[in-house]
């Protein structure tokens, strides 16, 4: 799978490179994607660099950026300014992004474009979602008729992933932490997406035999990364790694979100409301 994985990798960035060449044409300039931190978050940094040096060598001006939020709303107007992504503490992330332009949000996070995503309208997802859905198109999994448990009900995984899912006609569950017993809606899952935040949460006994397992989360504990599910589980389950598996494809994402945003920009498909 990590073969799959990175070869899939290799083809996004690619297309992503063509797409923001053929942008930069017809702008006139660089596309430019602010990566705008609030508030000190020490763990942000590696992440802000790491978008910068992925988006350079996409064709993409990346300024990462520290301020207040008025600042903030005034370079949100600056039409120089493509797409916005917002760092700050999680209990401040609904405050500060309800007031991003729908048409500059990378993380489609913002209340219209999350109001798009449950109409099943045009416009950018979160990015760890759209990585997640991006894993089941290369490997070719079938979603039609499927139960798809998803666990972690997150503004940028679980709750996105319900809609994107069900666009492709799967049949949707969801646990999280007050789920009890959990290993009683697992276990019935064709498709178990996990992302609790909750190292090795998921244990062999709580899936089926072939289920397909991806697992989002990202912990670190004593130095090493360890995701939400047992590897142990994929002696008897399809699992995704980590790391290399879905995280392998959330920064991609983002800019495969400001290039939408910037497609419809010069369509003139500027206006959320009117169309
Ligand atoms: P979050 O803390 O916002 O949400 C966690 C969710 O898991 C909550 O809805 C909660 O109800 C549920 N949960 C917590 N404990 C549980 C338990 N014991 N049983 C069942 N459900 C439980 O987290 P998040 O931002 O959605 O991130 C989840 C994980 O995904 C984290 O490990 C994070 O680091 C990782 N992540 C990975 C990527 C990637 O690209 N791979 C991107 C974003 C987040």
């Amino acid at each position: 799978m990590k073969e799959l994985i990175k070869k899939r990798r290799k083809e996004i960035k690619e297309n992503l490179r063509r797409e923001f060449s053929h942008i930069k044409e017809r702008l006139g300039r660089d596309p430019f994607l602010l990566s705008f931190s609030l508030e000190e978050e020490p763990s942000s940094e590696v992440y802000r660099k790491s978008i910068k040096k992925k988006g350079e060598s996409l064709g993409v001006e990346v300024e990462l950026m520290e301020g207040d939020e008025g600042q903030l709303l005034s370079l949100n107007q600056d039409p120089s300014v493509d797409g916005i992504i917002v760092h700050c503490r999680r209990e401040n992330f609904l405050k500060h992004t309800s007031f991003i332009s729908p048409e500059k949000d990378v993380e489609g996070v913002t209340p219209a474009n999350l109001g798009r995503l449950m109409r099943g309208e045009e416009g950018p997802r979160p990015a760890t979602a759209l990585a997640v859905m991006e894993i089941l198109k290369i490997l070719n999994f079938p979603l039609e008729g499927k139960l798809a448990v998803i666990v972690g009900r997150s503004l940028i995984v679980g709750k996105p992933l319900i809609f994107l899912l069900l666009s492709e006609n799967a049949t949707v569950s969801t646990a999280h932490s007050r789920t009890r017993p959990l290993e009683a809606i697992t276990s019935q899952a064709d498709l178990l997406v996990v992302a609790a935040g909750r190292p090795h949460l998921i244990k062999p006994s709580m899936v089926k035999e072939k289920t397909l397992v991806v697992d989002v989360g990202i912990n670190v504990v004593e130095g090493k990364i360890l995701g939400d599910v047992d590897p142990e589980v994929g002696k008897k389950a399809l699992l995704t790694p980590v790391p290399g598996g879905v995280g392998a494809f959330t920064p991609y994402m983002l800019f495969s979100n400001l290039s939408l945003l910037l497609r419809r920009k010069l369509e003139g498909k500027t206006s959320y409301s009117s169309n």
